[in-house]
């Protein structure tokens, strides 16, 4: 293809997001002041799905039984290359967006909307995949874990997603696996006073087990960045009443998702020894957790340069590299299966904190609104790059083989 022919179609695609861009606005912003719960999000959803239906979208909504998941797809001259946006709009309990995800959600379908502009002119297939309850709430938690478990990322080329983020743009981030255990203890009420020898006390338990959580800390391994986070979430009704039953609730982290294993059976040693010096009875349960996120360099120094080339201040891949993993996100499940990115994109100051009221107000900023439309024209940039140079595609998809076979 000549090189004019290439600059056209990367004309097409950004006279495309800023002609969407105040409708995206209007969807992030709509859907930042009404901000719905992951399981939940039935208008953000459908709002998304039907905007994407406007624009000659298939879309099938309901996906793998989650109400509020679709994967809208567009086909042109061709089926191939497959490349997917992925969209986020789960808000959080009492603070709202102050995940940003309605800007994930604008930014994804305003990327798959301007690269559906090309895909009559050139060979490829895109999807933009609604992948709901992010932050884990509700029956659809984990659901990019789910579909790539499904196989829906089977026979993909390519996947990105953007995040909004506070301090420096970064084209990628490291990500923790995590998986959370509940611990319940069950002993016997009785009179605290009177009839203390009839009871058996869950709450010591739930101390007991606390403590030898602390004691394992400092003998964790110190180049796993493991973090262990927990709360008593139920300690009893009354302090006249021997508590009966206490619920402890924990999160466990680590950039190697081989050391999981190993911190999940130190915990349930210290739940069953807590069990046994109280006499309680003790239930555990491990959930199904998310991996660690498999890198990509190729993809990195692809959207380094065009986001750069956006006028976006970008730190370079390397220093990002170098960050220690602090998060955790489905999507690194994603990154297990297909070749994958998740640029962050800054819309706050260094010092503001994701998951605040005062994040949640920078997405509908003006700040804000810009990170919508980098998001979209850099992601559908990326995505034309990879269709109109196969050699390109492939180097990105042999890293991908290289990083997987390194990792097993
Ligand atoms: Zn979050
Ligand atoms: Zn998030």
């Amino acid at each position: 293809m000549m090189m004019r022919d290439e600059e056209r179609l990367k004309k097409l695609v950004l006279e495309e997001v800023d002609r969407l861009l105040p409708r995206l606005i209007e969807l992030s912003d709509w859907i930042g002041m009404h901000p719905e719960l992951g399981s939940e999000e039935y208008e953000a959803s459908k709002r998304l799905s039907e905007e994407l239906e406007r624009h000659g979208f298939k879309v099938e909504r309901g996906i793998l039984n989650m109400p509020t998941a679709f994967r809208a797809s567009y086909s042109g001259v061709g089926p191939t290359p497959k490349i997917a946006f992925m969209a986020e709009y789960d808000a959080l309990p009492e603070i709202g967006h102050g995940c940003g995800h309605n800007i994930i959600g604008a930014a994804a379908i305003g990327a798959g909307i301007a690269l559906r502009r090309v895909l009559d002119e050139v060979a490829g297939t895109v999807f933009v995949y609604g992948t709901p309850a992010e932050e884990g709430r509700g029956p659809s938690a984990g659901a990019k874990r789910r579909m790539a478990e499904a196989g829906l990322f089977d026979d993909l080329d390519v996947a990105m997603m953007i995040h909004p983020t506070s301090g420096i743009t970064r084209v990628n981030e490291g990500f923790l696996a995590v998986t959370g255990i509940t611990v319940e203890f069950k002993g016997r009420a009785a009179h605290a006073a009177a009839f203390p020898h009839l009871g058996v006390n869950a709450l010591n338990a739930a101390v007991l087990m606390y403590m030898a959580v602390h004691a394992n800390r400092q003998q964790l391994r110190r180049d796993a960045n493991a973090v262990i986070h927990g709360i008593i979430r139920e300690g009893g009704a009354a302090s006249n009443i021997i508590p009966d039953r206490a619920v402890l609730q924990f999160g466990v982290r680590s950039s190697d998702d081989s050391y999981i294993p190993e911190l999940v059976k130190m915990m349930k040693n210290c739940a069953r020894g807590a069990a046994i010096a109280t006499g309680c009875e003790v239930h555990i349960d491990v959930r199904p957790g998310l991996r660690s996120n498999v890198r990509n360099e190729p993809l990195e120094r692809l959207l380094y340069r065009i986001l750069s080339e956006l006028g976006e201040e970008v730190e370079p891949p390397e220093l990002t590299a170098r960050r220690i993993p602090m998060a955790s996100t489905d999507f690194s499940d994603v990154t297990h299966v297909v070749p994958a990115i998740h640029p962050m994109i800054s819309i706050a100051p260094e010092g503001v904190a994701l998951h605040t009221r005062e994040f949640a107000e920078a997405t509908m900023t003006e700040r804000g609104h810009r990170a919508i439309e980098i998001g979209a024209k850099a992601m559908a940039l990326a995505a034309l790059e990879l269709i109109l140079d196969p050699r390109l595609l492939e180097e990105v998809k042999e890293a991908h083989r290289r990083a997987i076979s390194e990792s097993s």
